[in-house]
């Protein structure tokens, strides 16, 4: 995939903006004005962590278009990033470019744990803070679709998240997405280890050829941020 279309344009940053007013106004509307938020108090005003799955020598997932997943969850957090900042959310982001985070000099064979361990690092270093991981899905048979949200087990929040995304998700987007959330095992590192409400997002599934053409969509992947951006917004307060 080209590089330009990675990145939101000048028009999709005004588009944002324009549904981001909207999306705000239906917020505060419904959601601010009558009703307090339902987590917990160690999650009220969170730093947003974001984490783009992958990068540099790893490329994720390879669509059925040759799109790699890498780049894609890179697009994803960068705008989710975006219009977190623009309603007043402090954001943090694990990577905004083309690499692994690996310290310098790591040895062939360690890349993998040493880039995950300073991935999880980030929950460590701000404890009041809400792990969003960006992630694309491949499988098999060709015809799966649909987002699917894994949470950590480890904070009772991370559920909370996870179900707002799912519910987010199947009711602006996916009507028949069917999918149940899943509580993440030892298979998801940084999940199974942080002790911070975490939470991993399979955006689509790149081995389905016609969810890989909508994923590699900007504009769809602007609704599915939209649908993120919601999520979080109904289940944390704006920093004050
Ligand atoms: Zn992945």
């Amino acid at each position: 995939m080209k590089q330009k279309t990675l990145f939101i344009s000048f028009g999709a940053v005004f588009l944002t903006v324009a549904l981001l007013c909207s999306v705000l106004f239906q917020t505060i509307e419904g959601y601010f004005l009558s009703a307090a938020p339902t987590s917990t108090e160690a999650v009220r005003s969170p730093v947003i962590i974001l984490d783009a799955g992958h990068g540099g020598e790893d490329g994720g997932a390879t669509g059925t278009n040759g799109v790699l997943e890498k780049d894609l969850n890179l697009s994803m957090t960068r705008g989710l990033a975006a219009l977190l900042r623009l309603a007043g959310y402090t954001v943090v982001e694990t990577r905004t470019e083309d690499k692994l985070l690996y310290p310098a000099g790591t040895q062939k064979g360690h890349k993998k744990q040493g880039d995950l361990s300073n991935r999880l690092a980030f929950t460590e270093q701000y404890p009041n803070s809400l792990f969003v991981s960006i992630h694309m899905n491949t499988f098999p048979t060709p015809s799966c679709e649909g987002v699917q949200v894994w949470y950590s087990q480890n904070h009772e929040a991370s559920k909370e998240f996870a179900t707002a995304v799912q519910s987010e998700v199947t009711a602006r987007l996916q009507p028949s997405n069917h999918r149940k959330i899943k509580a993440a095992t030892s298979n998801i590192y940084i999940l199974r280890h942080a002790k911070t409400p975490a939470i991993l997002i399979e955006c689509g599934f790149l081995s389905t050829p016609a969810e890989c053409e909508r994923l590699c969509d900007p504009l769809y992947r602007q609704e599915l941020t939209l649908a993120l951006f919601a999520a979080i917004s109904e289940k944390t307060a704006l920093p004050t």
